[in-house]
Formats: C-alpha cells, structure tokens, sequence
C-alpha cells in the first residue's frame, strides 16, 4: 500500500503530495489525518497523511514512511477539506493552512519538547493480612476510605510507609493524564432573560444552517444571548465555538463563560504556554471540552458535532489575519464550518461591519436586533467638545467640561474611563525651529520617544539611538517632544485631581501575564477612581459604577490613511461611549475632537448606527470600496527600490491583458515605504465580478516563487490598507 503524503515545509514548490511505501508492519497504524516521519532528500521530515492508495506506479522505486507519529487522527475529514478549501481560496500553500489549523506543539520542531504529563494514583490491589506499623495502617486506611489517591497526598503522610507498601506488592499505581489547565466547576444560576433577549434567541432556529447579524447596542445583554444558544445545543448534546477578537483583553467575558459552564469549557489564551494549548486541545479533541473560547485560531479546534458558532464584536479587524500567510478570515470560516454542520453562526456586534450589515438588508444575512439595553435606561448623553475653541484658552489635553465632569463624578464617588486613542500615533521629538523630525534609516518611519531612558526607537525595526540635545539639521537647541503617552496624560490628570486614585492600563503596563485581570478586577472593587488607557478600556468591559466616559483624542484615527477609518472611528467611539451607565446609574460621555463636524463623530452622539451606515455606504458606492466591490492587495518588497517598482508594473500590465472587469491601482508606495530596508509597492485592485482572478493571481505568484530578491504577496480581501 502506499501513502499520499504532504511534507512540513511551507515552500510552493514542495506544496504537493508525495507517495511513499507503507511498510507492512505500519500497514494497521497508518491513516488519513495523522503524521508520519519520511525521509525527504537528504532529511527525515514530518508529513501528513492525505490519502492512502492500494496500487501504486512501478517505475519508481518508492521510499518508505519510517515511523508514526501520532496514534489519533489529528485531522479529521472537515478539517482536511477545510485546509484545502482555504488553500485555494488564499492562494497560500496547503501546508501553511494545516500548521496554522493545528497548535504549535503539533508541528514538527516542537515535537519532542511538549509531553503529556501525567499524575500518579494508588489503589489497594487485594486483603492486606498481616499487621502494619501504624503510618502504613493510616496510609492503607486513607486510600480505602476515599479508593485511590494521588501520590502527593501520599507522601503527606509518609514517603517511606508508601514505599514499603509498594514494595510488599500492596498497591496498584495508576496513570492519569494531567491537564495543566484548572477549571473550577463553580456555577452561577443564570439570569432571566428579558423580553427582548429571549425573543432574539428564539428567532434562532439551532436546527439549520443561516447566518445572523446580532445587533444589539452596548450593554443590550448580547452575552446573555450567546450564552442561552449554546445551553440550547448542549441540551442537543452539541458543542459550541465562540469567537472574541482578543481573548487576553476579555476576562470578564471569558469568566462569565466559565461560571456558567464550568469545566465544559476551553479557553485558548494567547497567554497559554504551547503545552497548556496542546493539552486544551486534546481535551477538545476528545469531546471533553464542549464549548471552545478563543482568538481567531480558535474557529480551527477540533470539535465535532457543532451546534453553534458565535462571533463576538463581528467588525473588529483581529478575525483576519494579516500578517502571514495564510491571509484568512475567520468570520467565513466560521460560515464554511456552519454549513458542514449545518447550524447557525451568528455575527454579534454593536456597531456591525459595513459589510455584514449590507448583507442583513439583502437578507442573505437574517438580522436580529436588541435595540435596548438591559437596564431599561437610554443609552449615555454624548457631549461632543470641539477642541479648536478649547485650545485658545488652555495648553492642557483636557477641556474645561471634561474636568468639571470628572470633579462631579470624583465627588459622587462614581467611576470614570478615560480613552487615549494612540492608533498611529505616540509621542515623538521634532525641532520647533526647522520642523526636522527624527526617522528611522531603516523604516522610514517617525522614531518614538522614549522617556525612561532618553532614546528614540524604531516601533517596527528596533533600531534605537539616544535622544539629542540640538536639531541635526539647524543645529538650533529647538527639539521638543511632541504627542502623547498615556503616561503624560497620566500625569496632567494627577495635577488636576491630586487626591484622585488614576490606573493607567495600555500595552506596556498589561503586557505581564495576567496584569490586565488584576487591573480589571481592582478597578471593579473601587480600589481606583478612573481608568485611563489606550483602546484596551474599549474592549468589552462592564463596570457598573462607570458613569463618565472621556474620549481625549477622537481625531487619530481619522487620520489614518485606509478607507476604514471612519467606519473604525465610529465603532470605536460607539464602543467606548457604550461602557457609560450600564447599570442602574445614568451614564455620560465626552469626546473631545478636532472635527466636530464630522460624521463619525456626529453619529456616535446620536447613537445613530443606521444613520452613519448610510452615509458611509453612499461614500463606499461612489469610491468603489467595499462593500460594492471586492478589493485585492499585491505586495511587491525588495531591496533594490528600481527593480521592485518595474517588476511592480510588469505585475499590473499581466492583470491588465488577462483581467476584464478589474479596476487596477498603482503600483503606490506602501504607507511604510522601507522596512527594514525592504521597499514596498502596492497593487490594489478592485472588482465585482472577475471569475479568472484567482487563476491569474496563482500564475502570478508561481511565476515569483522561485525569485530571492522579490517577493509577492497576495492579500484577498485586506482588512486594512498599510
Ligand atoms: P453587551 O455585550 O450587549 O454589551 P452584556 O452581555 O455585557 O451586554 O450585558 C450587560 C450587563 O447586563 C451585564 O452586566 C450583564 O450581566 C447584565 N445582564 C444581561 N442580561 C441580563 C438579564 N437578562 N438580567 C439581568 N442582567 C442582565
Ligand atoms: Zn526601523
């Protein structure tokens, strides 16, 4: 027999199936969807398994598999077909999606590190006759009593009474596997639906496949919602995928998840150590784990037999990844899923994608809305506080409402939530003589500047210098550190309310494991008065005390040079407004901006999505963005800026003789033009309908595969313009 097998090496050269010899002594263990070691040229490689055929072809003298790696299928038909099916649709090589689909510890150069761990138990084996010294008689005793225990508590008693027991033959020792992960199986009762939730629920029809746009405002209990269907399916005897942008930026959610179900969940932190995942991945392999919890990967856990698939905050940009390939989204493979189990999924979000909402009018997508919040009360009133005014009469970053509003929130000893939105933005050193800014020679991007230790850093490279003294170019005694960190905010808002008691949570402070929980529930328990942090405090949170919400800066994020912006813009400020008066206490906002007039701005104070979704989509119409064309982003890096920019062309003038209805951009330089000293052009094309752009994108990238000094990169339907 012989085996069709795809070897761990992510070149599009190599990305096919090779066929070897199965040994006749392997011939049982061998099967579709586990690993085997083959040689490969001069190396011993791991490969999957993809098929397993009974003849083969004598003109070749075929190599043998030599050892099996695993003993369980690791992936299962869905998951295979699955991997193909992204692998044509991304344009990424087959095997790049199975490692991506699979924990770390699974593949092959991590293979002999993680073990399974295993805890040792003892049981009596048969009657113990004769007369024991007293610490053995307590020891038989204790594991009767309770029929077996772990070695631990073994020795607790007495290392040497356990030893002698075993050497007399008295007891049997038992191997369990030890998953390094502990739930608590603690169980909250769960709370009664309102009207309106249990009617959402009820639209939800577990017994097909459709896909539902949740849109519930802030604080509209969409949580509440998830967690009813999935109690549902798991009456069904069904498991459950529930997807969350950041898993390590919601705990709350997460332990709201794990009150309610307990050890039934499998929470896959990022914060996990490659062992902890594996082994949450086995649990969830073996059906013991029933809901899954996750990032974007999570969509990829080995569950069998869904019954539902959420994904929370639909319209946040984290589900697509971007950065490598491949370039997926995990909102369509959670359609793909759904489909193959035919249940629903459901998209749940506040402010939905542009996207998923156009599809809910054409109903290709079933809408569902919870349009109030929870606690009956209105939504928070959102002052707008137009800065161009403020700056006359102050130098500060806070307006004079703000801090009346945070002095009255103080005295009440009510809790505030401050944003600092630093997307593209950080603090930075320019001359005020000559306008000379620090860049990075590697990069071509603005060095941050760094307090602590007085330098300027590349955010992107590393690439770091200490700060000067004179301007470089006029040689004037001019620099001056411009932008904001949360930490200077920090300290102009203690200036202001001396006796205040401020947390400040952003990248840098959270970035210990399991810093941001402490933080969360610290603020919960009133040990601060105000948290002030970067998008982080957008995230999710529900506090019930917070009754003020200040946005500093509404304007970064405008600035950015992507055709998103406004749509994040508003989502961001619509969220962050959403964490105001949650409970029984009305809630208050203030966004202080540059552009009062905008309308990203305008419509977050009218807690009008529906508004902005109009407009947006007028402007989308009339550009031929998304969602009435499709887009596509080739790369094209190198060092040699000349010969990037003329394979860049040849590149434009191919989809211009073998595409019909594509409109082509550029090639542009990318917003980073030079990283690392690679340059970088863009193609962007845009589309309605052109069934021959995945063929001549593939040709494309065929034809560069081979090329050190240019690469190409494919990104089909980007989440963001860089
Ligand atoms: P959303 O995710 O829509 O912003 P959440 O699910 O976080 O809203 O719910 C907001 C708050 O209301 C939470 O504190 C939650 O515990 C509470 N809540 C949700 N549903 C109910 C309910 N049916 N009865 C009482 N409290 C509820
Ligand atoms: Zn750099």
């Amino acid at each position: 027999m012989v085996a069709g097998v795809l070897v761990e090496i992510s070149n599009k050269n190599v990305d096919k199936i090779f066929d070897y010899k199965i040994p006749k002594e392997l011939e049982e263990k061998i099967k579709v969807g586990i690993r085997v070691l083959v040689p490969f040229g001069r190396m011993m490689i791991v490969g999957f398994v993809l098929e397993i055929k009974d003849e083969f072809n004598d003109k070749y003298e075929l190599k043998e598999i030599i050892e099996v790696k695993d003993e369980d299928i690791i992936l299962t038909d869905e998951l295979l077909e699955l991997g193909k099916k992204i692998s044509k649709d991304t344009l990424a090589t087959l095997i790049s999606c199975y490692q991506t689909m699979l924990p770390k510890a699974l593949k092959a150069k991590h293979d002999s590190v993680v073990n399974k761990k295993y805890d040792t138990f003892y049981r009596i084996k048969g009657e113990i006759e004769e007369k024991l010294p007293s610490k053995q008689q307590e020891l038989v005793d204790l594991i009767k009593a309770k029929n077996e225990i772990i070695r631990s508590e073994a020795l607790e008693i007495s290392s040497s009474a356990l030893n002698s027991l075993l050497k007399k033959n008295y007891l049997e020792e038992i191997k369990k596997e030890h998953y390094r992960v502990d739930y608590s199986d603690a169980i909250v009762p769960k709370k009664e639906l309102t009207l309106e939730q249990d009617l959402a629920v009820k639209k939800i029809d577990l017994k097909k496949h459709d896909v539902y746009l949740l849109h519930g405002v802030t604080g509209s209990g969409k949580t509440e919602v998830y967690m009813e269907l999935i109690e549902k399916a798991l009456l069904d005897g069904k498991s459950s995928i529930v997807l969350v942008p950041e898993i390590s930026l919601t705990p709350q959610m997460v332990s709201r998840f794990q009150q309610r179900f307990g050890k039934k969940i499998a929470a896959i932190h990022s914060a996990l150590s490659d062992g902890e995942k594996y082994d949450e991945w086995r649990r969830i392999a073996r059906g013991e784990a029933l809901i899954v919890i996750g990032a974007r990967s999570a969509i990829f856990a080995p569950v069998k037999n869904i019954g539902i698939i959420i994904v929370d905050e639909e319209h946040s940009d984290s589900y697509k990844q971007s950065d490598m390939n491949p370039r997926y989204n995990a909102k369509d493979i959670a359609i793909i899923r759904g489909k193959y189990h035919n249940c629903p999924v459901v998209l749940g979000s506040a402010t939905p994608s542009l996207e998923a909402y156009a599809r809910a009018l054409k109903d290709v997508y079933k809408l569902v809305e919870l349009p109030h919040r929870v606690n009956g009360k209105e939504l928070p009133v959102v002052n707008i506080i137009d800065m161009n005014k403020e700056m006359k009469y102050s130098k500060g970053h806070f307006s004079k409402e703000l801090l009346e509003a945070i002095k009255i929130r103080l005295e009440k000893k009510e809790q505030i939530i401050l944003l600092l939105n630093r997307r593209g933005y950080s603090s930075f050193v320019s001359c005020k003589n000559c306008g000379f800014t620090f860049k990075c020679p590697n990069c071509d991007i603005t060095l941050t500047y760094h307090k602590s230790s007085n330098t300027l850093r590349c955010h992107y490279c590393g690439y770091g210098e200490k700060n000067y003294e004179v301007c470089p170019s006029c040689h004037e005694k001019a620099l001056s550190n411009l932008g904001v960190g949360t930490q200077r905010v920090e300290e102009e808002l203690q200036n202001n309310f001396p006796d205040s008691k401020i947390l400040r949570m952003d990248y840098d402070t959270t970035s210990r494991k399991g810093m941001h929980e402490k933080m969360i529930k610290s603020f919960k328990n009133h040990e601060y008065d105000i948290l002030l942090g970067t998008q982080i405090v957008a995230k999710g949170l529900d506090f019930e005390d917070v009754t003020l919400v200040g946005v500093i800066n509404a304007d970064t994020g405008l600035n950015i040079p992507d055709f998103r912006s406004s749509e994040n813009t508003f989502s961001l400020l619509s969220q962050v407004a959403g964490r105001s008066g949650r409970s029984n206490k009305s809630g208050e906002v203030f966004i202080q901006t540059f552009n009062p007039n905008h309308y990203a701005i305008s419509y977050t104070k009218k807690h009008d999505y529906i508004g902005f979704y109009k407009e947006e989509m007028s402007i989308r119409r009339a550009l031929k963005y998304p969602p009435f064309y499709y887009l596509v982003s080739i790369r094209v890096s190198g060092s040699d800026e000349k010969e990037i920019l003329n394979e860049a062309l040849k590149i434009k003038r191919a989809l211009m003789r073998n595409l019909e209805n594509t409109i082509i951009l550029g090639p542009s330089s990318a917003t980073i033009f030079k990283l690392n000293n690679i340059y970088r052009y863009n193609l962007i094309l845009k589309y309605k309908k052109e069934p021959n752009l995945l063929d001549v994108l593939e040709k494309i990238l065929d034809h560069y595969k081979n090329k050190v000094k240019i690469k190409v990169d494919v990104d089909i339907n980007p989440s963001q313009m860089l």
